[in-house]
């Protein structure tokens, strides 16, 4: 039921209650006036009745006795004929008014017997009386004696006195009446009263018991509803309204109900989507910065807090130029984003807690609210330290050495160029030096890469420390450093600091456990004289650097126009080798090599010449070199080697006595791969048994094959080949590799059999090569002996063989040939030579 229609019930109850009191009230006054009624209607009318009948009678009395007693005593007659008609007036009136009043009381009597009884015996007594009364007034007016009259008022006066004791009954009766009446009256009063009053009270304690519930009945529900607003005003979403009624606060509560569930799934879906952003945030990879609008950290998320190094909320309240390095930058980022613009990406430096200094990626715009004002800022930054590694890391690639983190050749041709632009501009003389290692090859061979390397980190250490804050150290090849000396410097400042290159190197490298010695080679040109642009200085560099190598290593030269010179030489030289081969410029000399036991000539080395159309006869040591490394020597070599077996051939042909042709092998020869099959391919083609053919290999050739050397050699051997080891003494003087070579024979270079006759330490080292050489089962044989007493001394310690200028020069092969044939010649000491001397 609606609260209108519960008004409108509870307004029909009061009326309802108030219309039963008024009611029973009522009834209450009507019976007190029915009893009222009675008084007015019966009672009272009926005593006054009684009164008038008893006035009547006692007139009627009182004028019938006077009559009686005129008649009776003698009065004057006029005197008395005027009171008897006053008598009988009165009489008469009296009677008439007795009459009518009789007649009152019976109407007046009511259906009560003892009324109508006494009604009727009032009637029967006042008509006797009054009948009497009448006898009396016709015998006095029939002029009666007072005799006769006498009885008669006797009479009148007995039924006179039975008349008004009548009526006194009745009196007496209807007082008694008029007495319980009244009694009636009181009690129906008081009854109504009680009724009355009970019925108020009922009335006001249903009123009131009414009044409460429709009071609860409506403000409780409200109150809930109170309650209930309340809490959710306090934020307890889940409060709901337990009002079933149909009322409007039902459907107020059900609406408010509706209203908080609706709250609390938008608060649900707000808490759920703040909870997802707020996750997505605390995993975002990338920094967040929520700043106020003038710049003071509101916020942060994880990310940012761990590239900073701070806790978490450690750095709200601090202004965000304190976590970053470049306090304008910082300043401008905030100005255009307080201005609300979004900032693009950008770089700047953050600082963490730590003071590292850590490049960024930052990106901003600013937070507006409702209104369209700026209620924050907000920055999110990404780490590129790692891209900046990696761009750095790139950048040490490209401009750095690895191993020894030195610039590299494309950094030092960078500073290269700087240093001579600058040179231009601000004049000065700068130097430029090329340090290499002699011999870093062997060393790496032997010893492995390993080690190499970390001698090229020892040596690096090493010039560190004779580097000053302008000079520019750089690794430019394998074994090679580069140093750029800045102005001011002078021929005589740069020559002081080559030595001291020199000597620090000098000293032994302890590595691994190792010493190893090294010596190095520098090459030094000064800018601007040495050249105009970088890459006239870098040749230069390189020819002095050559040229220091040619010293005999361990030194220093400085470019000179001669090397210049010497270069535009060698490329010309270059030019005619490429040509001489076609043109038929080379020919072979041929320099016997003789048995020191018998004398004999038992074979013949093979000597290259070239004969240049202008230049005429270039001795071998200049071509050679240049031969191999214009990558021209395997031809030559094949050339060789075919034309020596050929002419070798021919000699057996001729019938001269067969003796061995010594061939030698270049390290590029002996190194390719098809070396084997091409002297089997010669050999086949020129018909010379391979017994014949011996080639020379140096220490150094042998060392540099490695592995394949050993199966080269034994290949070769196995073809029939003989095999020496040509300038011994010169190379690795490392003898145990000999034991591992199949070879025949070793020649003990020049060098050494020069010495024999000036030192002992020289015929030291030859005996003691010859002893080893047969020890490990070598013929012997000693280069360039130029003396009887080198012969001798050979002779004497055992050595088995001799070439040399003592037993011939290089010879065209006519007159080798011619050698051959003729008989050994007796020498002074009675030695036998065969072919002469
Ligand atoms: P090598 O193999 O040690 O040749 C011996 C050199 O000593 C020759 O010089 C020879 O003329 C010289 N000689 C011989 N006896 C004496 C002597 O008593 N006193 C002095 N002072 N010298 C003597 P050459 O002909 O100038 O050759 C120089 C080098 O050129 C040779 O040294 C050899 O290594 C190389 N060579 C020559 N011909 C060829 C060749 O066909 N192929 C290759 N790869 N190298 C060759
Ligand atoms: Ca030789
Ligand atoms: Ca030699």
């Amino acid at each position: 039921m609606k609260i209108r229609d519960t008004l409108i019930a509870g307004c029909c109850f009061f009326a309802l209650l108030t219309a039963l009191v008024g009611y029973f009230g009522g009834r209450s006054v009507t019976e007190i006036s029915g009893v009222f009624d009675v008084v007015t209607d019966d009672v009272v009318p009926q005593m006054m009745v009684l009164n008038d009948l008893r006035a009547a009678g006692l007139r009627i009395a009182s004028s019938t006795i006077e009559l009686a007693y005129s008649a009776h005593a003698g009065k004057s007659r006029q005197g008395r004929e005027a009171d008897r008609t006053d008598d009988l007036i009165m009489i008469e009136s009296a009677a008439k008014m007795f009459y009518d009043t009789l007649r009152k009381l019976d109407s007046h009597a009511r259906g009560v017997p003892a009324e109508r009884e006494m009604a009727s015996e009032i009637e029967t007594t006042g008509r006797r009386m009054v009948e009497t009364s009448g006898k009396i007034v016709r015998a006095v007016q029939g002029g009666a004696s007072s005799v006769e009259i006498f009885p008669l008022k006797e009479r009148f006066e007995g039924e006179e006195r039975v008349f008004l004791s009548t009526l006194e009954q009745a009196s007496a009766y209807e007082a008694e009446e008029l007495a319980s009446t009244r009694e009636e009256v009181d009690s129906t009063i008081s009854a109504s009263y009680l009724k009355i009053a009970a019925f108020s009270s009922v009335a006001f304690a249903l009123a009131i018991v009414g009044g409460v519930f429709a009071a609860r009945a409506i403000s409780r529900p409200i109150a809930t509803l109170h309650d209930g607003v309340v809490r959710v005003g306090q934020g307890e979403l889940e409060t709901r309204i337990d009002v079933a009624a149909d009322t409007e606060i039902g459907t107020l509560a059900a609406a408010f109900n509706q209203m908080t569930d609706d709250l609390r799934s938008a608060k649900e879906e707000i808490v759920a989507t703040s909870a997802y952003l707020d996750n997505v945030i605390r995993s975002m990879a990338d920094a967040l910065l929520v700043l106020t609008p003038d710049g003071i950290i509101a916020g942060t998320n994880p990310a940012l807090c761990a590239l900073l190094g701070y806790r978490d909320g450690e750095l709200s309240g601090q202004p965000f130029v304190s976590v970053v390095d470049d306090r304008v930058a910082a300043q401008e980022l905030l100005a255009e984003m307080a201005g609300g613009e979004r900032v693009p990406d950008r770089e700047l430096l953050y600082r963490a807690k730590d003071g590292e200094v850590i490049p960024v990626v930052i990106s901003g715009a600013a937070m507006h609210g409702p209104a369209g004002d700026i209620q924050g800022l907000v920055c999110l930054a990404h780490d590129i330290s790692e891209r900046r590694k990696a761009e750095e890391d790139i950048r040490r690639l490209a401009y750095f050495d690895p191993l020894t983190a030195l610039p590299n050749r494309s950094l030092f041709q960078i500073r290269l160029g700087q240093t001579i632009a600058t040179g231009r501009r601000m004049g000065g003389v700068s130097g430029l030096l090329i340090l290499d290692l002699d011999r870093f090859k062997d060393v790496n061979d032997t010893l492995g890469h390993v080690l190499g390397d970390q001698l090229l980190k020892a040596v690096t250490e090493r010039l560190k420390e004779s580097i000053r804050p302008s000079d520019f150290l750089a690794r430019v090849g394998g074994d090679e450093f580069a140093v750029i000396i800045a102005p001011p410097c002078d021929r005589r400042s740069i020559a002081g600091r080559a030595r001291t290159f020199l000597e620090l190197l000098a000293s032994p490298f302890s590595i691994d456990g190792k010493e190893i010695f090294i010596s190095t080679s520098i090459g030094i040109t000064l800018f601007p004289e040495d050249g105009e642009d970088g890459e006239a200085l870098l040749r230069h560099v390189d020819m002095a650097l050559y040229d220091a190598k040619a010293k005999g290593r361990n030194a220093f030269s400085f470019f000179s126009e001669e090397m210049n010179r010497s270069a535009r030489a060698r490329r010309t030289l270059e030019e005619s080798l490429r040509r001489a081969l076609l043109d038929e410029e080379f020919f072979l000399e041929y320099q016997p090599q003789i048995d020191l036991q018998s004398g004999a000539i038992f074979g013949v080395e093979a000597l290259l010449r070239w004969r240049h159309p202008e230049q005429g006869l270039i001795p071998p040591s200049r071509f050679i070199p240049v031969a191999e490394e214009m990558g021209l020597i395997r031809q030559l070599g094949d050339w060789v080697l075919r034309s020596a077996c050929l002419q070798c051939r021919e000699w057996i042909e001729a019938g001269c006595r067969p003796v061995s042709v010594a061939v030698n092998v270049s390290g590029y020869q002996f190194n390719h791969p098809d070396f084997v099959d091409k002297v089997e391919r010669i050999l086949a083609e020129t018909g010379l048994e391979p017994q014949l053919l011996e080639l020379e290999l140096t220490e150094s050739t042998l060392m540099e094959g490695k592995n394949d050397t050993v199966m080269t050699l034994v290949d070769l051997k196995a073809r029939g080949v003989t095999l020496a080891i040509d300038d011994f003494g010169t190379g690795y003087s490392s003898l145990s590799y000999l034991k591992h070579f199949p070879i025949d024979r070793l020649k003990i270079d020049r060098a050494f059999v020069r010495d024999i006759a000036t030192d002992a330490g020289g015929r030291a080292i030859v005996e003691a090569v010859v002893a080893m050489g047969h020890s490990l089962g070598l013929r012997v044989l000693a280069e360039g002996v130029e003396e009887e007493t080198e012969r001798a001394f050979l002779k004497e310690r055992g050595c088995d063989e001799v070439q040399g200028y003592l037993f011939g020069r290089p010879m065209p092969p006519p007159e080798l040939q011619r050698r051959l044939a003729a008989a050994p010649v007796e020498t002074a000491k009675g030695e036998c030579f065969f072919g002469g001397l």
